[in-house]
Order: C-alpha cells, then structure tokens, then sequence
C-alpha cells in the first residue's frame, strides 16, 4: 500500500476518528482515537489509514471504526495527547460500512479486541497488497464516446475492431501486442476515457470452472421446492431468518439456485456459505453452470495468498454477484446496499466455527450480517443444529421451511446398523478385522457391479494406542507435551517403519518395541484410516492394483487441490471406492455411490462433549446421504459398539425431528444450550499450579458480580485435554439463561479485568467443541 496525499482541504473535516489498529490490545478493545489534519481531506468509516502508535510513535495501519467530534475522545485523554491521523490509503477501497459494523458486533459479541477482528476478516494479502492475478479483457465500448484519440491510442481502437468476434473480448496485454505497444499505458488511458470497457477476468474462477462438465439445465421444481422459492422470494428486501430442514438429496441446493437466480435478476448479490471442505470443484462447478453470465467469487483457505486477494476485490465489485465460500466468505466486501440475500449450507456442520479469536461462529455471523444488510438469511441442512432447531421451532424468531422427500429420481437409503461385537466375534482366524460381513458383503455387491462405494472412519494414522499389554503395568506412549495418546502412522516411503505423531501438537516419537517400564514388548490398539485401507486393499486385491482404492485424510491430502484431484477421479469411475475421514462425510453428490459403511460410529458418540450425540446422528445422517442418488438403490452400513444408542437409532430411522424432541427435552432437563447460553473461559499456562490459580481467580471474579445472578459459574476443571503443546488447560464454564444475560456478564467482567482476553485466557462464546 502507498499513502495517497490528498490536497484537498474539506472545510467540515470530521475532527476525530477512532481507529482499530491490528494488535492485541485488550485495554482499548473498541480502538485508539486519533485527530484528524484537515489536509487529509475527508475521512469515513472503513478508510484504511496509517496512525502513530506508542512512545516510539510507530507508524501502523488500521482502520476507520468510528468518526466524530472531541466527545470520541471522552474525558479522560486531554486533548493535547491525542496523535494525528498520519496517512489516508485512498488507493486502498475503504471497507463497507456494513462490514465495520458487523466486525464491532463480532468484537464484542465474542469478547476479541476490534483491531485483531478486523485483521483476521480481511485476508493478509489484501492488507499487504499483494499482487492481483486479475486478467484485464477489453472491449469496445458501444457506442464510441466522442472526440478526437492520440494516433498510439487509435491504433489500439482500430487492431479491436479488425479483430473477429470470437476473440472479443481481447486479453489487454494480447491487444497491446497487436497494437504493437510495448506496454499496456494506451490501453489503460482507453479504459479511462471510456473508449473501451474492462471486463476483469480472474485466474480462480478460470481454475474451478476447467474439467468440469456440468449440466446447466434446471430440472422443474417440486411443489414442495416452488414453496419455499415463492416463501423466501417474496420477502426478499429485508430482514428474515430461514431454516430449510430438507433430507439428503431433496434439493436443497436447487433452491439456493433459484433464489440467487432471482436476487441477481435484481441486481443485488448473494452470499453463500458452504463448509471449507464441502466447497469442491462440484458445488462451484454447479453454481458457475447455472448462473453462466453471472459473476461469481470464491473464497476458501485453499487459495493462494494472490488469488485470495483477487477474490476478495472481485466480491467487492460493484456488480451483482455471487460469493461462494467457507466461513471467513462471511466478511466478503459486498459494497453497502448490494446484498440481497445470505444462504448457509450445511449450516449444522462444526467448521462453521473458528477455533481461535476471533472465536465466531460462520452461521451467527451470516445471521448478523443479513440483519445489518436487511436481507433474509437461509440456512439449510438435513441435520439442523439443535441451535437452528430450537430457533425455528421454539423461539419463532426463524421461519422453518421442509423438504421431507428426496427429489424425484433419488431413492431413500437402507440403513442397517450392525453390532461390532456380534460382527467381528464371528471371524475364526484370530485376526482382528475392522470389517465385519455385513459391511464387507454390501461393499462387494457395489463393486461387483458397477456401483461405487464410500468408507468412513473417523480417525487418521494407522492405530491410535501403544500400550503395554500387561494391564498391571498400565503404560500407555504419551505425547511429551500434550496429555494425550500418540498415534502411529506408517511411513508411505518405507514399508513397514512407523512412526508416531501427536494429533494436537504434531510432536512426533519413534515406536518403542518394549514398554519402559516393565520391558514387554508393546501392543498396538485402536484402528486409523491406514489399517482399514489395509484391510480393503487384502479385501479386493484386484480393485487396489488397478489404483481403484482411495484413502482421503489430512495425512494423504494436504492441498485442498489434492482432494479435488482424487473427487474427479472418483467421479470419472477411475476410483470405486473411497476410504476417508469426515472430510468425505458430507456435501459429495455421486450418482454410482450405492453404499456407505461407517466403521465405527462410536468415535462420535465417545466424546466428552454434550454434543456427542448431535454429532453422532449428523455423521450416520449425512454419510448415508451419500448414497441412493442414482437409480441403483443405496445402502448404508453402521458398525457400532453401542447399537442401541438413541442418536444411532434415530439416525438409522432417518427421523430427525424425533431425535430433535428427545435430545431438546435432555438439553432443558440440564440447563444445556440451545436452552441456555454458554461461555467457556479456557486458562493455558506452562505452570500447572498457576492455571488452577488463575482459573480459581476468575471464577471467584465472576461469582462476585452482580451480573452472575441467575448465571452458573461452573468449578474450574481440567480440560477433556488437559495440556497441549506444553501448556496447561483449565476451564471455566459460564451457563446463563439467555445471550442476553450472558453478554452483560462477561462484558462486566471483562470492563474489570476479571476477564482477560489474550494468550493466558481464551474466552470461548457459545462454544462448538468442549475438548
Ligand atoms: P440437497 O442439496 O438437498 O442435497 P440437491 O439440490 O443437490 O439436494 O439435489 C439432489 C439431486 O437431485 C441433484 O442431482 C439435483 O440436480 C436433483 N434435483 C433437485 N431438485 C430436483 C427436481 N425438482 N427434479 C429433479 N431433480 C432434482
Ligand atoms: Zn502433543
Ligand atoms: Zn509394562
């Protein structure tokens, strides 16, 4: 970025303005207040400037969050002690009024000082700025404006026109060649004086719409999909919230499609969120095949630091567009007044949620923009949060719209759910197998045929447990720095030597043959991704030479093109059977997929999370989904230890809203959200005593306010994981009755330095995952 000087004097220069700065500093969370020089001319909310900062009067960049008079300031700074703005960045597009509005609600609302929110939703590369990888094409303009051109200029008018149709538009740098130009300078002067028009062209969307086939043609809608299209079109234009509950393969996505289609038809935007791994070259490639002429922007963390940049300018363009992505496509720079409608995706699924501050939730946010933007918000999915739920069905504050039957050409799964125990006590060779018959006689049927087929397991590496198998002497391989077991990995390039690996620090050890203490030679239990495949390549010896087998974790895939690269394979039939973790448990729309095993459901439904039954009946949902979308029938397979298990059940049942009302009623019965509203405060110190300290401290902090009345302030406990990466984890849970109630506490708290924000306190606000 360079500092633009502006000459301008603006005789009702704005005197004060509050700027966010990107650093942690938790004592001016809403930002530093500077003056403004009248020689900076005119100065709003969402310009990028450059402020002095501490003793050494450091210039920083930041950004506008507030303009007004001396009362910005308050009382306490006298006058004379507030620094001048420095710079204004008038080459830098200023953020969106609305985008500085929802970034000072996640600030508060998720407890993050301003500056650090703003820096995490604007991509670095933006803030950098780092180069764009936007193609400038050309055309004429129609018709030409009048006037007289310099002859290096008409030269470049008069190559366009001799050029054939089929190549208008012109690449400008191609133009300029054969102009015989050396540089782009005429070209540009074109485009400013009118002469041509500029289409940007960017490299991504070029990217995701290569190798794919897809039909654009729109089936006829269902009644029940016209309903809800007619419903939520006809009160597009302002505020109101949405729940499409439509079962796997109802044709959620054709309603996205329409609606967008109508909002653009409008000349507003949309926005649209999908999970980060749910956004595959199939879900752009659909939306870019429906909506042809339109413009559409896609934001994922796969991008490179310059596509990312071009992308967010590319949403931040004045046309009417689509901006398709993950969660942090939530703070897209759609101009002020652009946007016609928020769709969330999948809006269930845990990546919605950020895991480190600002600690916001995608769906919450997107709720909160749409409000700001007065627009409606739709979210959808097969297997509503019980927080959407509860929103649509209790609290009337969402509108709750269903699609109880697959569309037309979709068959509904059999879902068989299997006890493990029964299934593997029947093999007589001792050796342990991960696939028992029933799964491994579903499989076969696919395969034999021309079918495809998908393996879920929730867990990457090879096994997940090294023990002695003397149970007296217990020893189990622990991460050296986390509490926490090792998992083994085979190394790919050296058959036969393996490794272990800590999952949540990376930490890696070799194997130990004997136990250390008591020298017996060590047990490998548990089960990973790299065992069964194991096992599925002895299972179809024939399917694996011909590289028809495929294992997809984050182990094997490491670039978000890596997973891309083996869907296209899959959905060209070159691989039949995939084996992965939840990265291939949702959002895959294959026709020839005819079965789906899951070969523990247990990983789920074991942890120590009151959301663990949730997510178990999501996961057996959505992977059986995967399934039955072609016209050869589907099957799904669940292998559990607990077969009995209500989410299990249920899921195996497809009856969502009975699993809804039975696990709502269990939430109520203890206070647990959605009913209520939850804050987890996590202490991390490398002192073990001074993390109970703290953590003691602070919940003695909060009960002494008079906002914790009505509120629960749990006993500080030692986190499910009680030490990663060398620090010490202690938690404090914070259940009050309502959002509202829950804000005032931890704002007063955090006013008094009770609460501190920062490396040694993580405040959690309606927290996803309690590990
Ligand atoms: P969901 O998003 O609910 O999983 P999709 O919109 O992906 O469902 O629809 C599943 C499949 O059914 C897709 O291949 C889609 O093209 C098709 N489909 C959707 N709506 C209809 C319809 N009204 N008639 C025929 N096919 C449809
Ligand atoms: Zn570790
Ligand atoms: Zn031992």
């Amino acid at each position: 970025m360079t500092a633009g000087q502006s000459a301008a004097v603006n005789a009702t220069a704005t005197s004060f303005v509050r700027v966010a700065v990107g650093r942690g500093i938790d004592r001016h969370p809403e930002g530093l207040v500077y003056s403004v020089p009248a020689d900076l001319g005119a100065i709003d909310l969402g310009d990028h400037v450059a402020v002095p900062l501490g003793r050494g009067h450091a210039s920083v960049d930041g950004v506008v969050v507030a303009v007004g008079g001396a009362e910005l300031a308050g009382p306490e700074i006298p006058a004379e002690k507030i620094k001048s703005v420095r710079a204004v960045y008038r080459d830098t597009p200023p953020l969106p009024q609305i985008l500085v509005r929802l970034a000072q609600w996640v600030a508060s609302y998720y407890c993050t000082p301003i500056g650090v929110t703003l820096q995490s939703i604007t991509p670095s590369a933006v803030r950098a700025g780092i180069g764009r990888t936007t193609r400038l094409m050309v055309d004429l303009t129609q018709p030409q404006p009048d006037g007289s051109v310099h002859p290096s200029r008409r030269r470049v008018l008069d190559a366009l026109a001799a050029m054939p149709a089929s190549q208008r538009p012109c690449e400008a740098r191609d133009l300029a060649a054969a102009a015989g130009a050396r540089t782009l300078a005429a070209v540009r002067a074109l485009v400013r004086s009118g002469h041509l028009t500029a289409i940007h062209q960017t490299t991504v969307q070029a990217k995701w719409r290569s190798g794919l086939d897809m039909d654009g043609t729109p089936p006829a809608l269902t009644p029940a999909q016209q309903l809800i299209v007619d419903s939520v079109g006809g009160v597009l234009g302002s505020f109101s919230q949405h729940l499409l509950f439509g079962v796997t393969g109802s044709g959620k996505t054709e309603v996205y499609l329409r609606l967008a289609e109508r909002v653009l038809l409008q000349g507003k935007s949309v926005l649209w969120l999908v999970p980060e791994i749910a956004l595959t070259p199939q879900a752009a490639g659909r939306v870019m095949a429906r909506l042809p002429k339109h413009r559409i922007a896609i934001l994922h963390s796969g991008l490179t630091a310059a596509q990312r940049h071009e992308q967010w300018l590319a949403a931040g363009s004045g046309e009417p567009k689509v901006v398709l992505g993950a969660r942090s496509a939530v703070f897209a720079p759609i101009p002020d007044g652009q946007l016609g409608l928020v769709v969330v995706d999948e809006e269930h699924d845990s990546s919605y949620k950020q895991d480190q501050a600002p600690r916001y939730h995608g769906r919450d946010v997107a709720i909160r923009r749409a409000h700001l933007a007065e627009c409606p918000v739709l979210l959808g999915s097969a297997t509503p949060s019980l927080e959407s739920w509860w929103n649509a069905t209790r609290r009337s504050v969402a509108t709750l719209h269903r699609l109880p039957e697959r569309a037309p050409g979709l068959v509904v799964p059999r879902v068989d759910v299997v006890d493990f125990r029964a299934e593997s006590m029947l093999h007589t060779d001792r050796r342990v197998r991960l696939i028992g018959p029933s799964m491994e006689h579903g499989l076969r049927r696919a395969l034999e045929g021309d079918g495809q087929a998908i393996v879920l397991l929730n867990r990457r590496g090879y096994a997940n447990w090294i023990a002695c198998p003397d149970h007296a002497c217990g020893w189990t391989l622990q991460c050296d720095h986390c509490e926490a077991g090792m998992v083994v990995h085979q190394l790919p390039e050296e058959r036969g030597r393996r490794i272990t690996r800590c999952h949540h620090c990376g930490a890696e050890q070799r194997v130990p043959s004997q136990c250390p203490r008591c020298s017996k030679r060590v047990c490998i239990f548990g089960l990973g991704t790299q065992k069964v495949e194991e096992e599925l390549q002895r299972m179809f010896p024939e399917l694996h030479a011909a590289a028809g087998i495929a294992r997809v974790d984050s182990d094997t895939m490491e670039r978000a093109e890596d997973f891309h690269q083996v869907l296209g394979r899959f959905a060209r039939g070159e691989i039949r059977l995939l084996l992965g973790t939840q990265m291939i448990a949702k959002g895959l729309d294959f026709p020839k997929v005819q079965m789906v095993g899951v070969i523990s459901a247990d990983t789920a439904l074991n942890m120590p999370d009151f959301r663990a039954s949730e997510r178990t009946y999501q996961l057996v949902a959505q992977v059986s989904g995967r399934c039955g979308r072609g016209n050869a029938g589907g099957r799904a397979v669940i292998q559990t230890f607990q077969p009995d298990a209500d989410a299990i059940q249920f899921a195996a049942r497809g009856d969502y809203e009975g699993f809804a009302r039975s696990e709502v009623e269990l939430r109520e019965r203890h206070g647990l959200p959605p009913v209520h509203r939850m804050a987890r405060i996590i202490v991390r110190h490398h002192s073990q005593s001074e993390a109970n300290r703290i953590a003691a401290a602070l919940r003695g902090g909060l009960v002494a306010l008079p906002e914790s009345r009505g509120s629960r302030v749990r006993e500080p406990v030692p986190c499910a994981i009680a030490r990663i990466a060398d620090r010490w984890r202690v938690q404090v849970e914070v259940i009050a009755e309502t959002a509202g109630a829950l804000q005032r506490l931890i704002a007063a708290a955090r006013s008094r330095g009770i609460v501190k924000p920062g490396e040694v306190m993580a405040v959690d606000i309606d927290p996803a995952a309690l590990l």
